[in-house]
């Protein structure tokens, strides 16, 4: 039941790869072969041992066949005794059968059997009497056969390891210098020889192409800054919140200025072992020298370039890659007009060598769009898909305050998609009214079904959301309320459509929103005397709110204008850090009490002075299940 709930991770892209499981298999097969021929090794049976005394007997019994005379035993071959003949394979068969030999243990044949070599005279004499074959084995050849035999098949196993080693390291080892070349240029450089991005392609975002475009000038014709003797920017880093198109704006200098573009990011450089990352920077600048003019794009820089000194525990992979990227960026003649751009979400972690002048001396901010901007971007993608005329992205934007450009990029898509769902030729406005909540709370649910008094309960509580929103002066009207869940977990909410974009907020207005999001709850009581789970979300969001007032905007009495905590990774979740002790701590959370307690009471007065209202929109709403902010303006001013 909260008003809005918004969701701004990016979609993972990682899918198991198939080929790896085959190689998973491979690998687990390669061990296994490798382990079974280790073990027959030293578990060879040997033939049976008889004495040497049986042995002549056993000759003159005339039960000898064959005689091998090794330098400390003998082999004898005994005649079988109910005529049972062995096979022996020959030719290519017999190399696979010292293969299986290899993998199967063999049982020793029964007439094999071996006996201590003596100091014989008469030996041979004796064998020729009685007819047996003797021979002495050529030990060299077989052995030489077998270790070649083993050797190919261990380079093989160990060859197939590699491999899959490599595929697992991100190409740590072999590549193109074969097995072993250590960090040979494995990097997942991306390059696009033609990106075809525009600035006409970036919607909003003004003053970033103001500043980028001297880059393009200076792709297009380095003589004219050489020739005055002026030195070029070697690179710019592009600051702001994910999804607000850094990388669109990085294609499009290079798309604008006709150049080759390089792009990876930084959590490639960074690998299990010493060296690798430093080498991927060597190998990169090397392609990009060949290929300048260009442009490299290196996305989430912080990967690297964190500062080397805040850290717990040193990281010496990360810290050579970063002191390789500092030389190779001090090192390239910037004449040869190749700019480096990065991008960060994170600028204040960042390295403070790295942006030294030389380096990533230009900071270009690329904030989340604004109204204007918002309906730029929409218009940008609006032209990518069929749109009926009557559409009004105005309108969309307005509802879409705090969402980045590739939010609303999502929005046209969506709309698009459920546009060909209900079998239309062109999105109408419905469809990307649609959009807008999918991306912002999900798809609906439609097989979740609540219980009657669920259901009325949702639908009090919105209504109580939107009442609070219509009845004071300072918070904005409502655009669409509804009470069919959504796949992101709320059980309905209020759109809320602002008037005008605001980038102030007075102390009157945080408290009327607090009101806002208290009255959901104050509802429930009111009417139903009854305290559900469905407020958690208002209740995160108010508590928040609340504590900003007092800790970082100055607006309570008790501790005035003083700064009680800061807000580290601006652009990421915006986590505020408490910077005093922590009675202070504890006075700030009785302060914050106070203000919700107050907001609270406030709510439930709301609430019962428009009871009337309050039953009769929450039953409307109950009934329709989705009300447009019309519905609820015209039933709103009639009770
Ligand atoms: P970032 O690198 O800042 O995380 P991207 O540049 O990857 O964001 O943006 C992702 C997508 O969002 C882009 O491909 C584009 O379709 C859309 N987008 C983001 N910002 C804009 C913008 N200002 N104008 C047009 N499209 C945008
Ligand atoms: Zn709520």
């Amino acid at each position: 039941m909260d008003e809005r709930k918004k969701d701004k991770e990016k979609p993972s892209t990682n899918p198991p790869k198939l080929p790896n499981i085959v190689m998973l298999f491979v690998l687990a097969f390669s061990i296994f072969i490798l382990l079974q021929m280790i073990w027959n090794m030293f578990s060879r049976e040997e033939p049976r041992r008889i004495y040497y005394s049986e042995f002549v007997t056993y000759l003159q019994e005339g039960r000898v066949e064959k005689v091998v005379v090794q330098s400390d035993r003998l082999i004898i071959t005994l005649v079988p005794q109910n005529g049972a003949e062995e096979e022996y394979p020959e030719g290519a068969s017999a190399i696979f059968a010292d293969f299986f030999a290899w993998l199967i243990p063999q049982e020793p044949s029964e007439y094999e059997v071996h006996t201590g070599r003596m100091p014989d005279p008469q030996l041979r004499e004796m064998l020729e009497y009685h007819g047996v074959e003797y021979d002495s084995p050529i030990v060299t050849s077989t052995w030489m056969r077998d270790f070649l035999f083993q050797m190919v098949v261990y380079v093989l196993i160990i060859f197939l390891m590699l491999v899959f080693l490599r595929r697992m390291m991100g190409g740590l080892i072999g590549g193109k210098g074969g097995i072993m070349g250590f960090g040979q240029s494995n990097a997942k450089v991306y390059m696009e020889k033609k990106t075809g991005v525009t600035f006409d392609d970036v919607a909003g975002q003004e003053e970033a192409k103001d500043s980028l475009t001297e880059i393009v000038d200076f792709l297009h014709n380095p003589e004219k800054y050489t020739e005055i003797g002026a030195t070029q920017p070697k690179g710019a880093l592009l600051v702001g919140p994910p999804g607000t198109g850094k990388t669109l704006l990085a294609k499009a200098v290079a798309g604008e200025a006709g150049v080759v573009f390089f792009s990876l990011s930084g959590s490639d450089f960074v690998e299990m072992f010493v060296g690798v990352g430093a080498s991927r920077v060597r190998d990169l600048f090397k392609q990009a020298n060949q290929q300048s003019p260009c442009i490299i794009f290196i996305d989430e820089i912080d990967a690297i370039g964190r500062s080397r000194d805040s850290q717990m525990g040193s990281n010496d992979e990360r810290e050579q890659t970063l002191n390789q990227l500092l030389a190779e960026m001090d090192g390239f003649d910037s004449s040869k007009g190749v700019v480096i751009l990065g991008a960060t979400n994170r600028p204040e972690i960042l390295d403070k060598a790295l942006l030294r002048p030389g380096r990533f001396d230009r900071r270009i901010n690329v904030e989340l769009p604004d109204l204007k901007g918002r309906i730029e971007v929409l218009t940008v993608h609006a032209k990518k898909v069929k749109m009926s005329d009557a559409i009004d992205l105005r309108r969309i934007a307005m509802i879409t305050p705090g969402a980045a450009g590739a939010d609303l990029a999502n929005m046209i898509n969506e709309a698009a998609l459920h546009a060909v769902r209900m079998k239309r030729a062109r999105v109408e406005q419905e469809d990307l009214l649609e959009a807008v909540e999918v991306v912002i709370a999900g798809k609906e649910k439609k097989d979740r079904i609540m219980t009657e008094k669920e259901k009325r309960i949702v639908a009090y509580h919105e209504i109580g959301h939107a009442l609070a929103r219509t009845a004071q002066k300072d918070a904005k009207p409502v655009e669409k309320i509804t009470i069919v869940p959504r796949t992101k977990g709320s059980l309905g909410y209020v759109l809320a459509a602002p008037e005008e974009e605001k980038f102030m907020h007075s102390k009157d207005e945080m408290l009327a929103e607090i009101i806002v999001l208290m009255a959901g709850r104050a509802a429930e009581e009111v009417v139903f005397n009854t305290k559900t789970t469905g407020a958690s979300n208002d209740i995160e969001k108010a508590t928040q709110m609340a504590r900003s007032m007092v800790s970082m905007y100055g607006m309570s009495e008790k501790f005035g204008m003083m700064g009680l905590e800061s807000v580290q990774n601006r652009y990421l979740d915006g986590r505020a850090v408490l910077q005093v002790s922590d009675q202070t701590g504890a006075e700030l959370d009785i302060e914050v009490r106070g203000i919700i307690e107050d907001c609270y009471q406030n709510a439930l007065d709301l609430l019962h002075e428009n009871k009337d209202k309050l039953n009769e929109l929450a039953e409307y709403l109950f009934n329709k299940e989705t009300i447009t902010g019309d519905e609820f303006m015209e039933l709103y001013m009639k009770t």
